[in-house]
């Protein structure tokens, strides 16, 4: 706030002012802009800019189709049919098709690089009337109890400063976190604290005909790996990490990545004479939540509200889905007052209901239980039916899937209970790698 220098004289104004022009802002300011309120959508960067998430989901089609833009996104992705799962504990891999999933509309999904997807829903926003601007970062946001709205800051290309009187903000400046930031509301996830390496690859073996697309997962002894073909003949290599194992890097953050691969035999395997494009990256601990993701004027979207691990592409799918149903909330907010609260507590179940119900399986997915009814799915109750409308995103139009995934709950904690030895042992497994690259690193010179 105390870098707000704009007079309130000086500001612009209009009805909403967008944070952040990733897939959760562009959306959210295309539909507004569409509905005819005056949008502002402020992205830091320029479009198209590098960004990690490239794996969309099924239920991301219906989205596209409702923007509009579902042939510009057919143009540059991958069609995506579903996940292929690598266990180092199974000797094959198992496919799961969308196809199979409960709703059989949607079969696919795409594969994206990310600069081009994002600039193709930033671009769309400004062709549906935003006022889209890029490099022009978001500085301040001051609320003012006693008159509507916020007064926003934002920095320019050229440093000068401009203000705005918006009649409501929508947060989407994903894991910048500006809002909650600001109002202190973030909270770490502790039950999930993980972190990722990345690269990308020329030359890796793809699966062949129709599944080429499709992702791949490797687990092995420290998480798991993402393995994603973009349509360019790049491939998107991944691992996410327990932090004890990124902690024990000694190399350079290429060098450990590629070291890394080695320890995944079956991955090192589909990268054999394969080339890393440029250095790989490296993002810090990162679950968490925004204690509420809506206030007085204001909505948190997608990652500005919360991060979850991205082992099953949920991402940009919550995000835009938190996007079109923040676009109904600042609706009822602005022209139905005395509906406000009520639609703001919806929005906030929705926001917490995606992250919950993929967190489950997340928190499990490394447990011999899951594992196993992963690399054995069967489709008694239609049970399997289930879990891929769950992995197609399919979690928020109703669909009647509940029973069956508490039916597949139980079988997991059945399995667990049953199979108890072998629960022991993996947990006994895992405190001994942990133990063993402790010792390692405390034995480096
Ligand atoms: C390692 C890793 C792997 C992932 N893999 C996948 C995957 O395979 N599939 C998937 O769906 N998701 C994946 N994700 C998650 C995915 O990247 C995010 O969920 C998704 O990008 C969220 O979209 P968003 O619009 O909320 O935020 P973002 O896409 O991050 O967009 C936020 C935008 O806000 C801008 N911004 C930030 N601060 C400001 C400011 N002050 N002023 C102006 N602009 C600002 C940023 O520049 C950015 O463009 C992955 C994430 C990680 C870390």
């Amino acid at each position: 706030v105390s870098a707000l220098s704009a007079p309130t004289a000086q500001a612009e104004r209009c009805d909403i002012l967008v944070i952040g022009g990733g897939p959760a802002g562009s959306t959210a300011a295309a539909l507004l802009a569409e509905r005819g309120r005056s949008v502002v959508l402020l992205e830091k960067s320029a479009h198209p800019r590098f960004h990690i998430g490239e794996s969309l989901l099924p239920l991301n089609m219906p989205l596209f189709d409702r923007l509009g833009v579902r042939q510009e996104i057919e143009a540059i992705g991958m069609r995506k049919y579903g996940v292929e799962f690598n266990s180092p504990a199974h000797e094959a891999p198992v496919t799961l098709d969308f196809a199979d999933a409960w709703d059989k509309d949607y079969p696919y999904a795409f594969q994206v690089r990310r600069s081009e997807f994002d600039q193709v829903l930033f671009r769309n926003a400004a062709r549906k009337g935003a006022l889209a601007c890029e490099n022009t970062r978001v500085t301040a946001v001051q609320f003012d109890a006693d008159s509507p709205g916020a007064l926003v800051t934002a920095k320019g290309p050229d440093g000068e400063l401009r203000a705005w009187q918006t009649r409501f903000v929508l947060d989407a400046s994903g894991r910048d976190t500006f809002l909650a930031n600001q109002l202190k509301l973030k909270v770490r996830n502790r039950r999930h604290n993980s972190a990722a390496l990345f690269g990308h690859f020329t030359g890796a073996q793809r699966l062949p005909g129709a599944a080429e697309g499709n992702i791949s997962i490797f687990w092995f002894d420290h998480g798991w790996f993402w393995f994603i073909p973009l349509s360019d003949g790049t491939t998107s290599v991944g691992a996410v990490c327990w932090p004890y194992y990124l902690n024990s890097r000694k190399t350079d953050v290429t060098r450990f990545f590629l070291d890394t691969i080695a320890l995944c035999p079956m991955l090192a395997r589909r990268l054999e004479g394969a080339q890393l494009t440029g250095p790989a990256t490296a993002t810090g601990n990162y679950s968490y939540s925004a204690q509420r993701s809506a206030g007085h004027n204001y909505l948190m979207l997608g990652d500005a509200f919360a991060f979850i691990d991205p082992v099953f592409s949920s991402g940009v799918f919550l995000a835009m889905n938190s996007a079109f149903v923040a676009a109904d909330t600042v609706e009822t907010c602005l022209d139905q007052p005395a509906e406000a609260a009520q639609a703001l507590r919806r929005f906030d179940r929705v926001m917490r209901k995606g992250p919950a119900v993929f967190s489950w399986f997340i928190y499990r997915v490394t447990t011999p239980a899951m594992r196993e009814l992963f690399m054995q799915p069967r489709n008694v109750l239609r049970i399997k039916e289930a879990l891929l409308a769950v992995l197609a995103g399919d979690i928020f139009r109703g669909t009647p899937i509940g029973a069956r995934i508490a039916a597949f709950k139980a079988v997991y904690y059945l399995g667990c209970l049953l199979d108890w030895r072998r629960t022991w042992r993996a947990w006994l497994r895992r405190r001994r790698i942990v133990r063993d690259v402790y010792l390692e690193r405390s034995a480096a010179p």
